[in-house]
């Protein structure tokens, strides 16, 4: 059967430039970084390596990028690093309300312990507006937290205005740019920005593996004690294959990021001008033109994202609804809702990330499911059969087709 993967915002495969940078150390090179014999130092020497390519990417010293365990680690490290630094100062973090759940259920944690939050507003798009963040910025604020881009819709967020303005305010800023890397060019220096997080299986490397960027001369807490490593900002002994790979794959990234990206982005534009020349009432979600060029968010009206999913997935179409970290959790998008679209939309919403694998026969393919699973769950959808009933003018050939089943 034919499988089309169109999900790669939950995570992407393994590029086999990866996985054979990574075999070595999985096999033979098993040193541990910290020892000082042979084995450690081929170990160490990898670990470095690794460090300068993640660094390359966002255009940062080597000396200031911290693996941790993936992105919501990093998130939880910026945020938690900063915030122990005032603790029992009563401080304040400014955030956005349709942040990850790494940014927004860390925050909810510090408001148990005595911080507080502002959790900004977004606009229909889902931008966030800077001089609403400049605005809530009070003299207790102790850290802006703004991602990069989102996950479910693709919005990109104008951190770097954000940056400026929380700069003068002598704030500093973090920002989740998990899935911006490797789909858009991102330099710390150019965003201004103070930490950044990042996760390696966003990006064709392995899972389990991320990092924090913190621009030097930043105080921040360790999140995790123990032992010197990572110069005592994180404890505990190296995942060097996972490094290795996801240093792999930040090296791949930077080379690919003129050609892939535009490549996707055609892919993105197919599919959307498919969907909306062969579905009728369907409703994109994100900014038409600062988004991120591989992810596609469309609200099907009439019709629920669960069951849209599970018969995609039963034709051979992985996609989401969503955050994969919300699958299977009945709440609506809190992206969607804080963009203002009912429980309804977004409940009927889908996300389609597509990747550097993708083809076009792949995207047809999906509008060749996808025009059949809409139009057999609308036919037995009560909402949509309502307004067929209420709308006698409707033209016959948009009426849904019986298929067999
Ligand atoms: N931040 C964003 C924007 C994400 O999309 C994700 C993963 O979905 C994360 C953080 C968490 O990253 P990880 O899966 O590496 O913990």
């Amino acid at each position: 059967m034919k499988r089309v993967y169109l999900d790669h915002n939950a995570t992407t495969p393994l590029h086999p430039d990866a996985l054979e940078e990574m075999l070595p150390y999985l096999r033979d090179a098993f040193g541990n970084p910290s020892s000082i014999h042979w084995f450690g130092q081929e170990a160490r020497r990898a670990v470095d390596r690794a460090r300068q390519q993640v660094a390359d990417l966002i255009g940062a010293d080597p000396e200031e990028i911290v693996f941790t365990s993936g992105g919501t680690e990093a998130d939880n490290h910026a945020i938690r690093g900063i915030a122990g630094r005032c603790a029992g100062s009563g401080g304040h973090i400014v955030t956005s309300s349709v942040e990850h759940h790494a940014v927004l259920n860390t925050c909810r944690q510090l408001e148990r312990t005595g911080f507080r939050v502002t959790y900004l507003p977004v606009d229909e798009n889902g931008l966030i507006d800077p001089a609403a963040v400049a605005a809530a910025i009070t003299k207790d604020t102790v850290l802006v937290t703004v991602m990069l881009a989102n996950n479910d819709v693709g919005t990109i967020q104008p951190v770097r205005d954000i940056a400026r303005l929380a700069g003068e305010r002598g704030v500093p800023v973090h920002t989740d740019a998990v899935q911006g890397i490797g789909k858009m060019p991102v330099d710390v220096r150019r965003l201004g920005v103070d930490l950044l997080s990042l996760s390696s299986h966003k990006i064709y490397g392995p899972k389990g593996i991320g990092a924090l960027y913190i621009r030097r001369g930043v105080s921040i807490d360790p999140l995790i004690f123990g032992g010197h490593h990572e110069r005592r900002r994180r404890a505990g002994t190296e995942n060097v294959p996972a490094i290795v790979g996801f240093g792999k794959a930040c090296e791949i990234a930077g080379e690919e990021i003129e050609s892939v990206p535009p490549r996707i982005a055609a892919l993105h534009d197919r599919l959307q001008q498919g969907i909306e020349k062969r579905i009728e009432n369907v409703r994109m979600n994100g900014h038409p033109e600062l988004r991120l060029p591989n992810t596609l968010n469309v609200s099907f009206s009439f019709l629920d994202g669960e069951s849209l999913l599970m018969n995609l997935d039963l034709m051979g179409v992985a996609v989401s609804t969503g955050s994969a970290c919300t699958s299977g959790s009945v709440d609506p998008s809190h992206v969607l809702t804080a963009m203002g679209r009912s429980p309804e939309q977004a409940h009927g919403s889908l996300r389609f990330s597509l990747g550097r694998g993708n083809t076009a026969e792949d995207v047809d393919f999906t509008l060749d499911v996808l025009v059949d699973v809409v139009r057999r769950l609308r036919e037995i959808s009560p909402a949509y059969r309502e307004s067929e009933a209420e709308d006698p003018e409707r033209n016959a050939a948009d009426r849904p087709i019986r298929t067999a089943p």
